[in-house]
């Protein structure tokens, strides 16, 4: 930011693609990424988020990662006095994965300062790349826990040590500031470190195995920017040898960590959410650079089985709080649900890369419904505090629990942080999914006002669009500068989307429903104008008969957004757990000014609230209880990811029906 406050833009684009994700030529994907310079978002939604991640957001994580000890415990593995900091979860137990959160916010510093120049934000990552290099040791190792905590007792605990976990984490980072700031400081400190664990456990060595997947998909991304491929073996070894039993048991069993059958051949999700998320990440970067088609179609059964049984409303996953496991299939309490923010920010980095590999807009549409509703809802309007479990309801007499993972409101920080600098990296790449490219031309995935600059042929198309999405269902795509052959310009029609129309210039209206992509094929020149209108009226959806949790309800959506009830929107003393609404309430889309969000939609329909009495000794009965007394009012709705951002503890997704329709509601 400069002194007036605003942020800068860097001025010409980078030839290069500025992006987490970069196959290499001989990749075998359909798509290509464009990056973070070519892809930009001016205005609406997510440019207020994006401001607020800058302004606020990175800041508040240099603050609490100074607070919570994390950059300490790289002074003291350079040899400062005193004692390791942080972390302690609810058992009094260190966290070992503690430089991960550093590592992580130095990854979301990168993408951001590559896109927004900022001399203050710049100061402080530079103090803390500066504490990382001077913590390695001379042999490449790398790790404060074990260097302050544990000394000697490096690569003995690959269960639960999480040490190429943090390695992967440390890579990322180290990939941000390469291709985003052409600085390789902490490259060449990543560098280093794989190579030590590359000596120790590479192929032919030590079959260890971490218990935390994340480094594989790191180690092709390192791959990807050095060239060298003893990083892409290194991480098809790492691969290959998950599911063979040798993390043992644990706590939770081998399938906690994903230990209980290989990658190539298990058929469905399992275990640790945030696990799962990572392991497929790297296990379809590994298919893609190697060709490993069979590789790849595991990870698509996988998460085929996933979204058809395991995923909720919202995109997030992981019903089970002692193992933040994904659980059992339709196994989605809507109260119980811990939707962690990692793995939803997983399940888009994972569909993301399968969007690449196949080009198939499904994906498209996940990571939309994913970003939209389960990420978003981890970070409050202020910037500053953060959901670790995003659950569908929270009971209005519930007790408020202010520590921990399952925390009523948002908090400032947690003991384990993973969740705030995974938004905020989540963030400071997300123009990244607007648009790719492949040998045909350009394909716009998500919608958001700005610009999408695309190579096709020997030359640059520049797209500019215009829309308030997802808020209404116009977008207005510009082209600005073109080449001189035909290419083809696809628009993805988003899976909710039952009546898209696109019209190009005079010709004749095309009309495409969901899912899918229209693909529009010409030669295209300056100041063509393609106008895409998706309808987007609020719909009524019900679950699965077998979501046992939330038979008997309805959720309301429009375009993308799931939308929730608060008590916040019912009259004093009214609680979400008494509402009931018709099968298929009339609702009216309400547009309005939400503090510190901007433009926004609420839907207003409306509800019986009940007047339940007291306890009466015994919640079940043999026959149906008399209706209790009700009064008709009209409730809010408003966009699940706002939720808790007002007074109020109660909220729920699911609305359970009434089956007396007549009285009016
Ligand atoms: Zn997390």
């Amino acid at each position: 930011m400069n002194s007036t406050g605003r942020i800068e833009e860097k001025g010409e684009p980078d030839r290069a693609v500025v992006a987490p994700v970069v196959p290499t030529p001989g990749a075998a994907v359909r798509l290509r990424p464009i990056g973070l310079l070519r892809n930009k978002i001016q205005d609406g939604m997510w440019a207020t988020r994006r401001l607020v991640n800058h302004r606020v957001t990175l800041h508040h994580g240099a603050a609490q990662l100074e607070a919570a000890g994390n950059l300490f415990n790289f002074e003291l593995a350079a040899g400062a006095a005193g004692s390791y900091r942080g972390g302690n979860d609810e058992s009094g137990t260190t966290a070992p994965f503690l430089d991960s959160d550093v590592y992580k916010w130095l990854d979301a510093v990168g993408w951001e300062l590559a896109q927004s120049p900022d001399a203050e934000l710049l100061a402080k990552a530079d103090r803390a790349i500066e504490l990382v290099s001077r913590a390695q040791r001379p042999d490449g190792y790398l790790d404060t826990f074990f260097q302050v905590l544990h000394p000697g007792k490096e690569f003995t605990d690959l269960a639960w040590g999480h040490e190429m976990y943090v390695a992967g984490h440390l890579v990322q980072a180290a990939i941000a500031w390469k291709r985003g700031l052409d600085d390789e400081r902490l490259l060449r400190v990543a560098e280093r470190f794989v190579d030590r664990i590359d000596a120790e456990a590479g192929p032919g060595k030590r079959e260890l195995v971490c218990g935390h997947p994340e480094f594989e998909m790191s180690l092709v991304e390192l791959f990807r920017v050095t060239g060298q491929a003893r990083y892409l073996e290194l991480a098809r070894t790492l691969v290959e040898r998950r599911g063979h039993g040798l993390l043992g048991e644990g706590r939770f069993g081998s399938r906690y960590w994903q230990d209980h059958e290989p990658a190539r051949t298990a058929t469905k999700p399992a275990g640790h959410a945030v696990r799962q998320m990572y392991l497929d990440c790297g296990v379809v970067d590994v298919a893609t650079e190697t060709g490993d088609r069979e590789l790849l179609e595991a990870a698509v059964r996988r998460w085929e089985d996933l979204v058809s049984t395991r995923l909720y409303l919202t995109g997030s996953l992981g019903s089970h709080h002692r193992d933040e496991a994904i659980g059992d299939p339709f196994e989605l309490p809507p109260d119980r649900a811990y939707a962690e923010t990692c793995a939803s920010i997983g399940s888009v980095m994972l569909a993301w890369r399968m969007l690449l590999a196949t080009g198939e807009s499904r994906f498209a549409d996940l990571i939309e419904r994913t970003a939209f509703n389960a990420v978003m809802s981890g970070l409050a309007f202020d910037g500053s505090h953060f959901f670790y479990s995003n659950p569908l309801m929270r009971r209005s007499c519930g007790a408020e629990v202010l520590e921990g993972a399952a925390t009523t409101r948002r908090a400032a920080w947690f003991p384990v942080s993973c969740c705030p600098p995974n938004l905020m990296r989540f963030l400071a790449c997300w123009p990244d999914m607007i648009g790719t490219v492949d040998d045909g031309g350009v394909q716009i995935h998500q919608f958001a006002t700005g610009s999408v600059e695309a190579p096709v042929g020997d030359g640059l198309v520049g797209l500019s669009m215009e829309t308030s999405y997802p808020w209404e269902g116009t977008v207005a795509i510009t082209v600005e500068h073109s080449v001189a052959e035909p290419w083809t310009l696809s628009i993805r029609v988003p899976g909710w989307c039952s009546h898209m129309v696109a019209t190009v210039g005079g010709a004749e209206p095309l009309v495409a429903s969901g899912p899918g992509s229209l693909v529009l094929e010409r030669t295209w020149r300056a100041g063509d104008r393609v106008l895409v209108n998706m309808e987007m009226a609020a719909r009524t959806t019900l679950p699965d008969p077998r979501i046992d949790a939330v038979r008997g309800t309805i959720a309301l959506e429009r375009g993308p957004l799931v939308y929730a009830v608060e008590d916040a929107d019912l009259p004093a003393g009214g609680s979400v757990e008494a509402l009931e609404v018709a099968e298929s309430p009339r609702m009216e889309v309400v547009a309005e000014n939400a503090p510190g969000l901007g433009e926004t939609r609420s839907l207003a329909l409306d509800a019986r609230l009940r007047r339940d009495d007291e306890p009466s000794g015994w919640p079940y009965r043999g026959s149906p209880a008399a209706a209790a007394p009700a009064t008709t009012i009209e409730i809010r709705a408003v966009p699940y990811f706002a939720w808790g951002n007002r007074a109020g503890l109660g909220m729920r997704v699911w609305l359970p029906t009434t089956k007396t329709p007549d009285d009016g509601c």
